[in-house]
């Protein structure tokens, strides 16, 4: 993670927020390359789901919304995390995120460790249990440690158990719920009737406008809306660079079906349609796994939840949740407005709140996903046979910030600039190109390699003095072939879709 934290900041990609001032916990902003490859992220999605679909509209509605909306959804009561203070360090923890561990010893508990969510927790957890042992110079036979968070403490264990921050047991409170919504007031005065939430997630902007696009007489059943922006949540311990931030970018789509209709195909549908997306924009398919949320876990309404799971650096985490949510949220916001959120059923000639299934994902998340899969470091043999490392981004076409780098072989020559900025220029009205005519040609095909790009053109002598053709270089294979320009447009319009 720290190689990709530091490419992201030395091209350009992403950068702490307000880092003059120390940076604030939790907040990014995307760069010049950053941006590129977050909008082609957004406008892959965007084209797929809705411009390439019959069935499918979008939307985008306020972020901050009447506060009713967040009264009916749930969100006011139940959008919490349960948190742990270390009364000694200050320190906040999501308790489902602080591991702990009794240490036995013959049979007896001795003690207590503890340590945050990682990978290795039950490790981490195995070998503090073997260094208190130790340490207290306790005789016998030590278990195996049985990690818990702290969402499954006893009260009486709360004190006994030490505080990351300190090592020492006593300071950590006992878990109490803290919503995750941020605040804000409308308008002048700042009392209670003014108080207003930026939005968690952009769903219920699709929920609270459902009528409004039915009326527009559009779309008919089974239908869905789509909608990308972005959202807040006050997370008690954001981390994993962008993964866990606390605003977001969302990309969410409702997908209205008949009460009657089978929506477990439905919902199996969908998680199949997301799964081969994030392939088509160069995830590979072994860092990808579904995670089925258990029965027992599920919010009383739902009646499934099935989330894409990637393998980044730090572990196998979510990337897209596909929730079945049966007709729960329609009919909360007809209940709290008393508007009916019904649609009149021409064939049984009946009314009824059609049902939803809702996948939903963070562009942030897939952003750090690609830049994850794709980065690699290799040992490459340049044309003298010296040995050098590249280091290249393996990035999709599609998603790509730059699609093609236009290099002029040589600098002072201008007949190949004069030819090279042409092709450029002519590029440039499709496409994000790059021009680059500094330097070796080895070093600024590196320089394209480390920022994903797919293709190096180079304008040579041979352009200029034979067939107008030019050298391309494609990133992965390193390799090169004469091409000519309908050919350049033909391979860009295949590739970049
Ligand atoms: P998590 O369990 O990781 O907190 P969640 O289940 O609360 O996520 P949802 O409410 O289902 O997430 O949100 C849908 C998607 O939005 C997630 O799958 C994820 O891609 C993205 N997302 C949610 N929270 C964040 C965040 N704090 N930072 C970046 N992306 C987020």
């Amino acid at each position: 993670m720290d190689t990709i934290v530091a490419l992201c900041k030395r091209r350009g990609f992403i950068f702490q927020s307000s880092e003059i001032y120390g940076g604030i916990n939790g907040f990014f902003d995307y760069g010049p390359l950053g941006v590129e490859l977050k909008k082609n992220i957004r406008d892959c999605w965007w084209n797929d789901m809705v411009r390439r679909r019959d069935d499918i509209v979008g939307l985008e509605s306020s972020i901050i919304m009447h506060p009713k909306v967040w009264e009916a959804s749930g969100h006011v009561a139940g959008f919490t995390d349960p948190l742990v203070d270390c009364k000694a360090s200050k320190n906040r923890y999501r308790a489902d995120q602080l591991f702990f561990a009794p240490v036995v010893v013959d049979g007896q508990t001795v003690g207590y460790v503890s340590a945050l969510e990682s990978e290795r927790t039950a490790a981490e957890l195995q070998e503090k249990a073997e260094t208190f042992k130790r340490k207290k110079a306790i005789q016998g036979k030590l278990d195996a440690v049985q990690p818990r968070d702290m969402t499954e403490a006893k009260p009486e264990e709360i004190a006994l158990i030490p505080s990351p921050a300190t090592g020492e047991p006593g300071s950590l409170t006992a878990p109490r719920s803290f919503n995750m919504m941020f605040q804000t007031n409308v308008g002048a005065m700042t009392d209670a009737s003014s108080v207003a939430y930026l939005r968690p997630e952009t769903a219920q902007g699709m929920f609270v406008d459902f009528k409004n696009v039915v009326d527009t007489g559009r779309v008919k059943l089974p239908f869905g809306i789509a909608q990308i922006g972005k959202s807040f949540r006050n997370e008690i311990t954001p981390r994993n660079f962008i993964f866990r931030s606390r605003e977001f970018e969302q990309m969410e789509m409702e997908y209205f079906i008949h009460e009657d209709a089978d929506w477990d195909k439905c919902h199996k549908e969908w998680i199949e349609w997301c799964r081969q997306w994030l392939i088509s924009v160069g995830l590979p398919e072994s860092h990808l796994s579904l995670y089925a949320h258990p029965k027992e876990k599920l919010a009383f309404y739902s009646k499934g939840t099935v989330d894409i799971m990637f393998k980044y650096p730090f572990g196998v985490q979510e990337l897209w949740g596909i929730a079945a949510r049966g007709n729960y949220d329609l009919g909360q916001h007809a209940q709290a407005s008393g508007k009916p959120q019904d649609i009149f059923d021409e064939t049984t000639k009946k009314k009824f709140t059609p049902h939803v299934i809702e996948p939903a994902v963070g562009v942030d998340r897939i952003l750090l996903a690609v830049l994850c899969a794709g980065y690699a470091e290799e040992d490459v043999t340049d044309e003298k046979g010296n040995v050098e490392k590249r280091t290249v981004l393996r990035l999709s076409p599609r998603i790509a910030p730059v699609k093609v780098a236009v290099l002029p072989l040589l600098k002072n020559k201008e007949q190949l600039t004069a030819r090279a900025k042409e092709l450029y220029k002519k590029l440039q009205r499709r496409y994000a190109v790059f021009y680059d005519e500094g330097g070796a040609i080895g070093r600024r095909y590196r320089r394209q390699d480390e920022i994903g790009t797919p293709w190096c053109v180079t304008i040579d002598f041979e352009t200029i003095e034979k067939d107008g053709t030019f050298t391309l270089r494609e990133r992965d294979s390193m390799q090169q072939k004469r091409i000519s320009e309908a050919e350049l447009f033909a391979l860009l319009e295949e590739k970049v879709y």
